[in-house]
Parts: structure tokens; C-alpha cells; sequence
């Protein structure tokens, strides 16, 4: 068994896990390298596989920097089959080809400002490149054990995180590799808590916040107070999320305090981003995937008034009346919530209240750190509303949380890698678990490959 670390050593995306077992050649994750520029361009290098001589390809789930490497390696000539759960399947038939919309769409408007270097830009690939690699996405169902040939086999189980999402055990003979994939978190009001895996020889765990623990305050709580203060002065609640996963589970505690009589029954609630509409039918057609039953998700999502076009958006800015909008991009870095940002941000009755992770430098982050005013559309726009964030809606699993799925497995491994972290989030995770569990623990750098029998 040979691994070597193709993306996401010590960095968060890009996630690629080259394992050669048994003669064969398998790629955990395909993911696309995000943020930075110099992590960008890795993406425009070739293929550091050769993609004809993969055999499968297994996705942990749909995050693009865990799939969105797939178009990529679809016209390297890979023509193998790319197993993931039903989940990831109809999510990345969602992600996948909006991802290629989005390079298009920004080469051309490189071309057209003329602010590429590259004549013409390109973009990395394109809508129809990603629709193309969704066939060869397969369905491989939870706890169903996958016969690869010689003794070889593969298995998914559930690890929250977002819908679909797996961790994936590799098993040669007697020996078994592990990798976390992102690990969600127990207790969530509508993801599965991870399962607990007992035994690994060889294990490759994420660490996003391998140094940090999650604020424990309720997140309805958090909710109903910022949404009756702001609508008590007359405000509207403006709401920055990502689509998938983030807007689903908003929409949930919404749905709760509305039938709790928390907040006004009749306080409109609009999900103005086709993308987390299209997210929010995927999650309630795999009702038996998430903590919700079929009703409950339904009602879940009932409780926002969907926005599919263009001109009704718009329309919500002109509204007078206190409202909950919801909308993408969760880092304000693009999407409609632009426009909304633009028109209620500069009114001290309305809050904007961030709900996710805000990469630095982004506009969310930039107006999380108290920023006065920020550019948006090319325009200086004051930010005059309250600033409001909910920490605790966190999809991955904290330093304890990790710490506590780690003690799941009966013996220790032989060897731990821990990835899918900033550096020192990765350092401090493998110190933490060399000192509290007394394992072999290692940080990879990107490009290193391990002999592990
Ligand atoms: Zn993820």
C-alpha cells in the first residue's frame, strides 16, 4: 500500500489521495484547490495522476474542494467509474455544472475588462465539461462493502457534515485504510452524527479546526433574539449562506421558532438563491440520509417562500416590511445577496448576520472585522446595519469533537496523517493526538507520498 498526498496537506482544499493497493490505482477525492491565488493556479498544472491509469474514484462528498476536480480529470481521459452515496450524486449534479458556469463566466468577464494576462482567459472548464463528468458518477450506498477485485474493498458510513457526506474505509486482505473525509458533528439538529469507525491500520484525518472549539450557545436562541430585535425596530434580517447544508439548516430553526411562537408566525422568510432551492428539494427528496423525517424537512423548507428569478430579488429590495432573506454567496464574495447588501446594509434598522466560516479577506470577513464600508458593484456602500454572526452553525467537527471520534477506534493505527487543515490547525491536531491518545501521528506536506506495508 502506497499513499500519497495529492492536495489538502497542510491546507484546507483541494482535497486528492492518490492510494495504490493490490496493483490498483485508486484517487480519494478529486477536489478543486480554492482561495489564494497561489493554491489557484495548482489547478491549472497538469494533473499530477496520470488519469488513464486510475482505476475509481471515490468522493467523501460534493464540496468542490472534495469534487470539483472531476471535469478535469473527465478530459485527462479518465473513463472510470467515480463512486460516492446518492447524496453527493444529485449534489454534485448541482455543483459541478454551476462551477463551470462561474469559470465561464469569469474568463469572460476577464476578456472583457482585459485584466487577464492570458489572451483569451479560459476558464478552467465549462458548464458542459461538467455535466459531461457527472456520468461517471456511481452510487455507492452507506455500509454497502464495494468488491474492487483481489481482496480489495470499499466502504462508505455516514459522518454528517452535509448531506451525502462519508467517510470512506479501503480494506486489502486483513488491512484497512481510513479516511475521515470532513467530519461533521454530533448533536446537530439535522445532520446524522458521525459514525464511529473501531479499527484502522492506516488513517487519514481531516483537521479544519483541528486547534479551535465551537461557541456551545444554542443556535435558536442566538436566532430568535437577533430576529425579533431587528424586526422590533422595523429592520429586515439579511442572511449571507451557503447554499448547501447552511441554508437547509437555517431554514429548520426558522421553521422552530415560528412554531414555538418564538417569532412572528407571519414574518416573511425568503430563499433567494436557486442553487440552496435546488440544495433544499435534494435535501428532502434523502430524508432517510439526514435527522429529519420526510415531513419535518418539508415543513422545514415550506416556511421560505422560494425566489427563483431574477426580477423577483430585485423586487425584495423595494419592499417595506420587515423580512428574513436568506441568500448566497455565504461569504458575500458573489450571488444575489450583492445586490440585497447593497440596498439594506446601509439602514441601521436591518442586521446582516453571517453564518458560516468568512475566509480572510472576503467581503463577509471584511465587514464581520467591522469595516465601515466595503466595495460592492464597484461602488463604496456604508455599512450601517448591525453585524451579527452565528459561529455555531459550523459543519465540521471541532478540535474536541475530532478528538472524540478519534477515540471510537479500538487500537490505535499505525499511522495517522492528519490533513485538511491550515498548517498550524494540522500541527497542533497531530501534537494533540501524539500526546492525549499516544499515536503515531504525521502532517504531510503536499506531494509527499508514504509506503505503509
Ligand atoms: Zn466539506
Amino acid at each position: 500500500m502506497k499513499i500519497s498526498f495529492l492536495g489538502a496537506a497542510r491546507t484546507v482544499t483541494g482535497s486528492k489521495y492518490l492510494l495504490e493497493v493490490a496493483g490498483k490505482r485508486l484517487l480519494i477525492d478529486c477536489g478543486l484547490f480554492q482561495g489564494r491565488k497561489e493554491l489557484r493556479l495548482r489547478n491549472w498544472r497538469p494533473p499530477p495522476i496520470d488519469a488513464s491509469n486510475l482505476d475509481a474514484v471515490i468522493l467523501t462528498h460534493a464540496h468542490l474542494d472534495h469534487s470539483g476536480y472531476l471535469p478535469v480529470l473527465a478530459r485527462s481521459h479518465y473513463r472510470g467509474p467515480v463512486y460516492c452515496t446518492g447524496g453527493t450524486k444529485d449534489l454534485c449534479g448541482i455543483l459541478l455544472p454551476d462551477s463551470g458556469y462561474l469559470m465561464e463566466r469569469d474568463a469572460e468577464y476577464a476578456n472583457r475588462k482585459g485584466f487577464s494576462k492570458h489572451h483569451p482567459a479560459l476558464p478552467l472548464y465549462t458548464q458542459r465539461e461538467a455535466e459531461q463528468s457527472l456520468r461517471s458518477l456511481r452510487v455507492l450506498e452507506f455500509d454497502t462493502e464495494l468488491p474492487l477485485g483481489d481482496d480489495l474493498t470499499v466502504t462508505l458510513k455516514p459522518v454528517g457534515h452535509i448531506l451525502g457526506a462519508a467517510c470512506v474505509t479501503i480494506r486489502h486482505g486483513k488491512e484497512k485504510i481510513v479516511f475521515s473525509g470532513d467530519l461533521g458533528r454530533p448533536n446537530t439538529a439535522t445532520m446524522v452524527d458521525p459514525v464511529k469507525i473501531p479499527e484502522a491500520d492506516y488513517l487519514v484525518v481531516e483537521s479544519t479546526y483541528g486547534d479551535r472549539l465551537h461557541s456551545k450557545a444554542n443556535p435558536e436562541d442566538e436566532l430568535e433574539k437577533v430576529i425579533n430585535e431587528t424586526v422590533s425596530r422595523g429592520g429586515s434580517v439579511i442572511i449571507p449562506s451557503f447554499a448547501v447544508g447552511r441554508a437547509q439548516t437555517l431554514l429548520y430553526h426558522i421553521h422552530r421558532l415560528k412554531q414555538t411562537d418564538r417569532i412572528a408566525g407571519d414574518l416573511p422568510v425568503f430563499l433567494d438563491s436557486p442553487m440552496a432551492i435546488n440544495a433544499s428539494e435534494i435535501f428532502c427528496k434523502h430524508h432517510k440520509i439526514h435527522k429529519l423525517s420526510d415531513k419535518e424537512a418539508r415543513a422545514a423548507c415550506g416556511v421560505a417562500h422560494y425566489v427563483r428569478h431574477w426580477e423577483e430579488s430585485k423586487a425584495l429590495d423595494s419592499s417595506q416590511m420587515p423580512m428574513i432573506l436568506i441568500s448566497a454567496s455565504g461569504m458575500a464574495t458573489g450571488g444575489r445577496i450583492l445586490h440585497h447588501l447593497k440596498h439594506f446594509a446601509p439602514d441601521r434598522r436591518n442586521t446582516i448576520l453571517f453564518a458560516g466560516f468568512q475566509a480572510e479577506g472576503t467581503r463577509g470577513d471584511r465587514i464581520v472585522r467591522g469595516e465601515t464600508e466595503v466595495k460592492i458593484y464597484g461602488q463604496m456602500v456604508p455599512i450601517r446595519a448591525e453585524v451579527q454572526r452565528l459561529e455555531m452553525l459550523s459543519a465540521h467537527a471541532d478540535q474536541s469533537e475530532i478528538m472524540d471520534w478519534l477515540g471510537g477506534f479500538q487500537s490505535p493505527p499505525k499511522q495517522t496523517f492528519v490533513t485538511h487543515g491550515e498548517e498550524d490547525a494540522s500541527l497542533t491536531l497531530a501534537q494533540k493526538i501524539r500526546e492525549d491518545l499516544a499515536w503515531e501521528a504525521e502532517v504531510p506536506k503536499l506531494g509527499e507520498a508514504r509506503h505503509l506495508s
